[in-house]
C-alpha cells in the first residue's frame, strides 16, 4: 500500500536535514513499518513508501529508535514528518499473528514484505506487531535482506551459485543458523511454534519424498499436503522437533547436489 511521508519546509533543506529524514526512514524500515525501497524527493522533503497495512505508520507502533528519529527531524525542520495513504485502504481487517496456530520464516529474491508468515492463513506478520525486542525486529529485516541477496546470487547462476544455494538449503549454514535463531526468539515471545523454511531445488532421482529431516535424521515427509490450503499446509516436509519445513526438489539434473540439505554424516 503506497503512502507518502513529508516534512513541511519553506527553504531548500540542508544535507543534514535530508540525512536525518533518511535515518528516520531507516528506523521505520528496521521496525517493519515501511518496506525497504522508497522514492525520495529532496524538495519538498518527501518519501513515497510501501506500508504493510493502512495503519502501519501510526505512532503507537513506533520503536524507541523511530520516535528518536522523528524527534530529530522535528528539531531540524521545526515541524514533524506527516504521512498520508495514497491508496484507499481495503475494508477487510488484517488478521494478526494471534489468530494463527503457527508461524514460519520465509522470503525470496523478489519479496519485499515481512519474512514472518502465518501458518493458518496466507498473510505476513509485520515485525512491529510482534512482541519481540526492537533490535530483534531489525535483525529480522537484515536477515531477510541477506536471504534475498543469497537467493538473487543463486538465481543469477554465476560463480557463487553453489555457495549461495548451500546457504539457502543447508540448515547448518550461517544464514540458516541466524534465521533459526530468530524463529526461536519469535516462538519464545509469541508461544507459537515458529518454523524455518529450507529451500530445496536439487532432488534425488529416487526417494526424494522419503529423504530424512536434515536436522534430526527422522521422518518429516507430510503424508498429505493440502494443495488448496494456506501455503504452510502445502509444505511436503515438516519436522516439529527441528522446526523445519521444506519442499520436494524439482531438478534431478545435478543429483550430486541433492546431498546439500541432507543430514550430515557423523564421523
Ligand atoms: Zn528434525
Amino acid at each position: 500500500m503506497l503512502a507518502r511521508i513529508v516534512v513541511d519546509s519553506a527553504a531548500r533543506p540542508t544535507n543534514e536535514q535530508v540525512d536525518a529524514f533518511e535515518e528516520y526512514l531507516t528506523y521505520l524500515w528496521w521496525n517493519g513499518q515501511i518496506h525497504r525501497d522508497y522514492v525520495l524527493s529532496r524538495f519538498p522533503v518527501a518519501a513515497y513508501v510501501d506500508v504493510p497495512r493502512a495503519d502501519s505508520l501510526k505512532p503507537r507502533f513506533f520503536s524507541a529508535q523511530a520516535r528518536t528519529g522523528r524527534h530529530r527531524v522535528k528539531d531540524l525542520f521545526g515541524s514533524p514528518p506527516l504521512w498520508e495513504l495514497l491508496e484507499p485502504p481495503t475494508s477487510r481487517r488484517a488478521r494478526t499473528w494471534r489468530s494463527s496456530s503457527s508461524l514460519y520464516l520465509f522470503t525470496h529474491a523478489l519479496d519485499v514484505t515481512s519474512p514472518v508468515c502465518a501458518g493458518d492463513f496466507d498473510g505476513v506478520v509485520p515485525p512491529y506487531s510482534l512482541p519481540i525486542a526492537e533490535n530483534k525486529r531489525r535483525d529480522l529485516q537484515m536477515w531477510a535482506e541477506s536471504y534475498r541477496n543469497h537467493d538473487r546470487v543463486w538465481l543469477s547462476s554465476g560463480e557463487l551459485e553453489l555457495p549461495a544455494y548451500r546457504e539457502l538449503a543447508d540448515p547448518a549454514s550461517q544464514l540458516s543458523t541466524a534465521g533459526r535463531s530468530l524463529c526461536r526468539s519469535i516462538e519464545k515471545a509469541t508461544r507459537k511454534p515458529t518454523y524455518y523454511y529450507l529451500l530445496r531445488y536439487y532432488a534425488h532421482r529416487q526417494a526424494e519424498a522419503t529423504r530424512p529431516c536434515p536436522g534430526c535424521g527422522g521422518r518429516w515427509h507430510v503424508t498429505r499436503p493440502s494443495p488448496r490450503a494456506p501455503s504452510f499446509a502445502q509444505f511436503e516436509f515438516r519436522c516439529h522437533r527441528c522446526r523445519l519445513v521444506s519442499h520436494c526438489g524439482v531438478s534431478t539434473e545435478g543429483e550430486r547436489r541433492a546431498g546439500i540439505g541432507n543430514p550430515r554424516r557423523r564421523r
